[in-house]
């Protein structure tokens, strides 16, 4: 028999419709691949397999009932920063030990309603901030194509446990990077939609107007259903947009003539691996002998976003974490007096999440707040003109994720600046609030994965979907998968 666990989301949802495979089996069979690997990964925080299997079960009944939802009996995984009723949700976090919220993200909740199997939460940088989930307060995350590397973050959990067979899908949030970058670093497909597509309510916030939930899985198709479940409008997000929802599926026609497909020149740059370049480049050569038409672009502003992202993320953020007062929500640490109670309970935040509160305090506050954040805002607004611009000519917008192959731990851990460049290729899109699309282009010579990032404008997810479906018909890196040392 087929091991399960190797399929994609597609593939297995097809093979449940047809009566094939039973959802328990399923489960069964993901569930058994944690036991077996992520001992060594460590992607999951918690593995609620009897809620699993009870799910499992339910959603068999129903399909012998005759019915048929677009997850039905699918097992995915959540990342540790959305809220899931009577699942702890920590966010990397020791400030969050043993909150257990009172209801589910919504995107958890439309997953649940589609008819998803909950696995489990997913490991991640301590409030999402980070690259390589080098920051959970719990657990290391290793990256299944090397086990002494990152697997990138912050949604390394997420891409993890996708990339190793342990869940067919799974949700991530995308701040400045955190879908795509441990997308390319774990060879898979991975989204973050536009700002505003995917609601935000029930997500523990880090930075509001650029936090954006997505899914990650094997397939760009795979990617799409998910999406398909978890876009549109929510009245409990006011930054939600209330915008048609394509058919995602139906749109993946398989084929690129007359996308336009434009490629910035400020992507191209020193300190980039070459093995990185060269595939990035011939994936957009295929693209273009598949009929694609190529076009050189400028996005001036490209080299503020990093800059501008560490004003306005950490200034975000420090006002976003002043919730975290030992008062409301999760850990508080007595000490009688309220300033030594306060001092220690905030005092459990990690070293990453103290920098950017820091950060964040100083550069909104009296005196300096027009010459940082407000300066920021301005230079963002540039930036998203660039793309506002660039989407005139072109339909799509072709770069690295990534400037590198995923890294060693410890490599970057001393040296924040070499962290925040993992990002560098992805921190635009977010200032911008587009779309963007990792999809696996290659391998370097180590055998890691390399990730070519699609962009598309503001809900035009379909076309960065067809453009990543298409590009998967023509090529076979989405379908290599590790091999881990146990199974060697
Ligand atoms: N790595 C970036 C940061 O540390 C982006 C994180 C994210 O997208 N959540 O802020």
């Amino acid at each position: 028999m087929t091991d399960l666990t190797t399929l994609t989301l597609s593939v297995t949802l097809q093979k449940l419709r047809d009566r094939e495979i039973s959802s328990v089996e399923l489960t069964r069979a993901c569930l058994e691949r944690i036991q077996q690997v992520d001992p060594l990964i460590r992607a999951f925080l918690i593995v609620t397999e009897d809620l699993a299997l009870q799910q499992a079960e339910a959603a068999d009944k129903a399909r012998a009932a005759g019915e048929d939802r677009p997850l039905l009996g699918l097992p995915l995984a959540i990342k540790d920063v959305f809220s899931t009723k009577g699942i702890e949700t920590t966010c990397g976090s020791k400030i969050l030990r043993g909150y257990v919220p009172v209801f589910d993200a919504t995107v958890v909740q439309r997953l649940y309603d589609a008819g998803m199997v909950m696995l489990g939460k997913l490991n991640m940088d301590e409030f999402a901030m980070g690259s390589s989930t080098e920051n959970s307060a719990f657990q290391i995350t290793r990256n299944p194509w090397c086990l002494e590397r990152v697997p990138g973050g912050s949604s390394g959990g997420s891409a993890a446990a996708i990339s190793a067979g342990m869940a067919l899908g799974t949700l991530g949030t995308d701040t400045g990077g955190s879908i795509r970058q441990p997308g390319a670093l774990c060879g898979i497909a991975a989204l973050k939609p536009s700002y505003g597509r995917c609601s935000r309510y029930g997500l523990v916030a880090f930075g509001s107007s650029l936090d954006c939930p997505g899914p990650l899985a094997h397939t760009v198709e795979d990617v799409a259903r998910i999406l398909q479940v978890m876009a549109g409008h929510d009245p409990l997000d006011a930054t939600s947009m209330p915008v048609d929802v394509p058919d995602y599926v139906a749109r993946l026609t398989g084929d690129v003539k007359g996308l336009r497909i434009g490629l910035p020149k400020e992507f191209f740059i020193d300190g980039m691996q070459p093995e990185v370049e060269q595939a990035v480049r011939a994936a957009v050569a295929t693209l273009e002998q598949m009929g694609a038409e190529v076009i050189e672009i400028s996005l001036p502003h490209t080299d503020y976003s990093l800059p501008v992202y560490y004003l306005i993320a950490p200034a975000e953020a420090s006002a976003n974490l002043a919730r975290y007062d030992g008062v409301r929500y999760g850990q508080r640490i007595e000490k009688g007096e309220m300033w030594p109670t306060y001092k220690a309970t905030r005092g459990q935040f990690g070293p990453e999440v103290k920098r950017r509160i820091m950060l964040g305090t100083y550069a909104l506050s009296a005196g300096y707040y027009d010459a940082y954040y407000g300066k920021a805002q301005a230079v963002r607004t540039l930036i998203k003109r660039d793309y506002n611009e660039a989407f005139k000519q072109v339909d799509v917008i072709a770069t690295p994720t990534a400037p590198t192959t995923a890294f060693k731990i410890g490599q970057n851990t001393d040296d924040p600046l070499q962290m925040y460049l993992a990002d560098v290729f992805t921190l635009p899109a977010s200032l911008a609030g587009i779309c963007g699309l990792n999809v696996p282009c290659g391998f370097d010579k180590q055998g890691l994965p390399i990730g070519l990032q699609l962009l598309g404008a503001a809900f035009k997810e379909d076309v960065v979907l067809r453009a990543g479906h298409a590009y998967e018909q023509a090529t076979d890196w989405h379908t290599r998968r590790p091999v881990l040392n146990d199974e060697v």
